[in-house]
């Protein structure tokens, strides 16, 4: 808990990753969209894997990667 001097941990709680690949290489999506503005309001933001291109949400601040879509 005190060697946080490294990007690197496979336990970072806060990493933000692809519920379906896995991937922690992910953007932080700024659509415009209805559904992200709703989905906002609830305290989801929406990512994009650049990885596999999967579209997803996580909640804040918690991270929690939810398939809304498949
Ligand atoms: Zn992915």
């Amino acid at each position: 808990m005190s060697n946080i001097d490294e990007e690197e941990q496979p336990a970072e709680p806060r990493k933000p990753f692809c519920p379906k690949c896995g991937s922690t290489d992910i953007r932080g999506s700024q659509s415009h969209r209805m559904l992200d503005f709703l989905l906002k309001s609830f305290s989801r933001r929406p990512y994009r894997c650049r990885s596999c291109r999967k579209r997803f949400y996580l909640r804040r601040p918690e991270v929690d990667p939810a398939n809304d879509e498949e």
